[in-house]
């Protein structure tokens, strides 16, 4: 079969999909899986060419990245071969991010912010938990222990192209630039955390936050991205040694809602599909110089600015995919866009 994808070694990008097992209402509803992994870095959609028989005339979408994990893939084997890998980046100095991006519904915060058992959110299980818990691995290791550095976290929202604090209280925040390009968000919360359980604490409240919003009466999170951040610096510095910014983005289905009758939905539609547009390119340019790349087109590559330049930089996408048939041209939408980032 004819490859859609191809893995390119060049490990400053790395590109992953994960597929999510079929829910029990799925189940329970007959949902087609029509999803397969046969390889550890190929994925394959069974795309039904006819609606009467859907288990015949398959047309077979063949994808290959950096990793392709199946459904029975727990948050701590994705971590392992996607975020982990660059925690050791932030050490060396550098700039690091892990997107989840796919359509509402198919995995990106119970990967990023942990299981759901039943009502709660179990975040040690997730991503931003597991590299926090690195984080304060590394900052006792022998190699970098010298370096005392310190380790904040910050965590905010941007919806609509604006910016909301999730530690206090959903704050809208402004982006300001200055004459060297630098980018700041003017007023963000950053607290400083000594431990995984501070950093627990704090994405805690901050998915507490996200959910329960006045601001943006509604907004929800399939239209928001939402941005985790570990900062660290030298003890009593302000400068920054390094930054790895975790991004749940907003449900890349939400960017076709430029057709929806409401004009809100539409202009925040408008606004999600411009946002993942301007990241795909300023992923694929990363670490490159001169590259006039579209940083000020959306708020969420503006603010993310300093994590693209530089040649320490690194990144890694987990591409988020639905099982079902229902959910096929969402899932193949994901797929190519997956594609095109490295
Ligand atoms: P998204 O954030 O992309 O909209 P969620 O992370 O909220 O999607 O996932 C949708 C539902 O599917 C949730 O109930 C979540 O617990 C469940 N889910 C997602 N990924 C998995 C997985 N890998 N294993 C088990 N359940 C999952
Ligand atoms: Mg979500």
């Amino acid at each position: 079969p004819l490859m859609d994808g191809q893995a390119v070694d060049d490990h400053q990008i790395t590109v992953c999909v994960r597929k999510r097992p079929l829910s029990r209402k799925e189940i329970m509803k007959k949902e087609l899986d029509v999803i397969t992994v046969p390889t550890k870095d190929t994925l394959i959609v069974h795309e039904p060419k006819t609606k009467v028989d859907l288990t015949k005339f398959l047309e077979n979408h063949n994808f290959r990245f950096d990793y392709a994990f199946d459904d029975g893939c727990n948050n701590e084997l994705v971590y392992k071969y996607t975020a982990k890998p660059l925690v050791q980046t932030i050490f060396d100095g550098g700039m690091a991010t892990c997107f989840a991006y796919g359509q509402t519904g198919s995995g990106k915060t119970h990967t990023m912010g942990g299981d759901f058992n039943g009502k709660v959110q179990d975040c040690k299980t997730g991503i931003y938990a597991m590299a926090a818990k690195d984080v304060f691995g590394y900052l006792k290791s022998p190699k970098y222990r010298h370096l005392n550095l310190t380790v904040s976290a910050s965590f905010f929202e941007i919806y609509s192209g604006k910016v909301f604090d999730l530690l206090s209280e959903k704050n809208k925040l402004r982006v300001l630039e200055d004459g060297k390009q630098q980018v700041q968000v003017v007023g963000l919360t950053e607290r400083v955390v000594d431990s995984v359980d501070d950093v627990l604490k704090l994405i805690q409240h901050g998915n507490s936050t996200r959910t329960s919003g006045v601001t943006s009466a509604n907004a929800n999170s399939s239209r928001s991205h939402a941005v985790f951040q570990i900062v660290v610096r030298p003890m009593g510095s302000v400068k920054i040694h390094g930054k790895f910014s975790f991004i749940d983005l907003a449900g890349n289905e939400r960017g076709a809602d430029t057709n929806s009758a409401n004009r809100q939905t539409r202009m925040e539609g408008a606004e999600i599909n411009k946002s993942l547009l301007a990241l795909k390119e300023c992923i694929r340019a990363l670490g490159k110089q001169n590259a006039h790349l579209p940083f000020r087109v959306s708020k969420l590559t503006q603010v993310l600015r300093d994590s693209f330049i530089g040649e320490k930089s690194k990144t890694c996408m987990i591409a988020m995919i639905s099982p079902g048939l229902s959910s096929c041209e969402h899932t193949l939408n994901t797929l190519r866009y997956a594609n095109r980032v490295k």
